[in-house]
């Protein structure tokens, strides 16, 4: 059984409060007379004398404490308060069970982010804040901090200290350690690492989540991104498809995708398991879809190269390896996987040309050397001439 006290500011609160009625999570409470009625949803029902209000709300510790907690302690705002109560399970659980779990710790998982709640006597809640892979390690081998905002820190670079241009990419930094923060400290380290999820989740459960699908989104862009307009011909949505393969499934984003082409019009690919929603295309994936439209405006052509069957595999290996990102995981030893690097390095030796040509055979037979195009100016040079005329 838990261990929960009441202090004398509670009961002042309580005995204030009572006289508009409570209501709350499984208790009641409402000035009647010269007393009180307290009671609880499991039957148990107080009449008190003013006087000894103190012993009755000992009495109801759990619910007493509980009830403070949530109306004068917790962040008021709608959607931290019922992210803070979803963490804990409060719509879920009865009080006295969910101070029982809270008092050994109630965990939950938030993309990359695992939370630890635990309750402390008076019904004060504490939050753990951790990666989800350092959920075993031993706090001694974990980085303390305790300023939420160090989170936007942590949150810029990887494991191997690569910039992460997407916050909500699944590589986030492991090592660190928030022990002890209080309520509006954890949602505001919880919005550092993923900025604005709290809030489209709470819309979400609220049923006023407002998606922008693709068209409307890509509808909107300008200056050097307006290109990306260029790319719905009315031909269909396989071109989106493949965007949210590439950059919005689980393995890439802890986001669960919600937009679709339009408002009519779904997509084929999954959104994905998240937690919390994507209401539009991200400035990341804007940024990918514009150098996509220049690509895809280019016409298939036929080309003819000469590779044994093991090289045509080992090719699709090595794409399949970057696209997975696996490519660090191949150990040189590894000779049997068609990514390790002295494979490639070996087909490279065997099948490329000086001019780094596969087989020997050259992008365009017409280019010139050095991979101009056929007006003569190279991809990065007609890159810069758009964005040029786009400012
Ligand atoms: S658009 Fe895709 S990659 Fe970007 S945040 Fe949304 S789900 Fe993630």
């Amino acid at each position: 059984m838990n261990a929960a006290q009441v202090d004398s500011a509670q009961v002042e609160a309580l005995a204030e409060a009572a006289a508009d009625g409570i209501e709350f999570d499984g208790f009641a409470a409402e000035a009647e007379g010269d007393g009180y009625v307290l009671a609880t949803e499991a039957g148990s029902k107080r009449v008190v004398h003013g006087d000894a209000l103190d012993d009755a709300a000992a009495e109801y510790a759990p619910y007493v404490t509980n009830w403070y907690f949530w109306h004068a302690e917790a962040p008021q705002a709608e959607d931290r308060w019922a992210y803070l109560r979803w963490l804990e399970r409060a719509d879920d659980e009865r009080v006295p069970d969910r101070y029982d779990a809270l008092e050994a710790g109630t965990t939950r998982e938030w993309g990359q982010l695992r939370v630890t709640v635990t309750v402390d006597e008076a019904g004060t809640r504490r939050y753990e804040l951790r990666h989800v892979d350092d959920a075993d390690a031993a706090p001694a081998d974990l980085t303390d901090h305790d300023d939420p905002l160090d989170a936007r820190q942590l949150a810029k670079h990887d494991d191997r200290d690569r910039y992460r241009p997407l916050k909500t990419a699944p590589t986030l930094q492991t090592g660190w350690r928030f022990a002890d923060l209080g309520p509006g400290e954890l949602v505001r380290a919880v919005e550092s690492f993923y900025p604005a999820t709290v809030a489209n989740w709470h819309r979400e459960r609220e049923g006023e989540l407002d998606i922008s699908h693709w068209r409307e989104t890509i509808g909107r862009q300008s200056g050097i991104y307006g290109v990306v307009r260029t790319w719905d011909r009315g031909e269909g949505h396989e071109h989106v498809d493949w965007v949210a393969e590439a950059c919005c499934v689980d393995s890439q984003c802890v986001k669960r995708r919600e937009w679709q082409y339009d408002e009519e019009t779904d997509l084929d690919v999954d959104g994905g398991d998240g937690e919390f929603p994507c209401r539009e295309p991200c400035s990341v994936v804007i940024a990918a879809a514009r150098r996509w439209t220049k690509l895809e405006g280019e016409q298939s052509r036929t080309y003819e190269f000469e590779l044994t069957p093991s090289e045509k595999e080992q090719i699709e290996d090595i794409v399949d390896a970057v696209a997975d990102g696996r490519t660090e995981e191949i150990r040189e030893a590894d000779v049997y996987e068609g990514a390790n690097r002295y494979r490639a390095r070996f087909l490279r030796a065997k099948r490329f040309d000086d001019d780094g040509n596969l087989s020997g055979v050259s992008t365009d037979p017409e280019e010139a050397e050095g991979g101009a195009d056929a007006d003569g100016s190279s991809a990065d040079e007609d890159e810069a001439a758009e964005e040029a005329s786009d400012d």
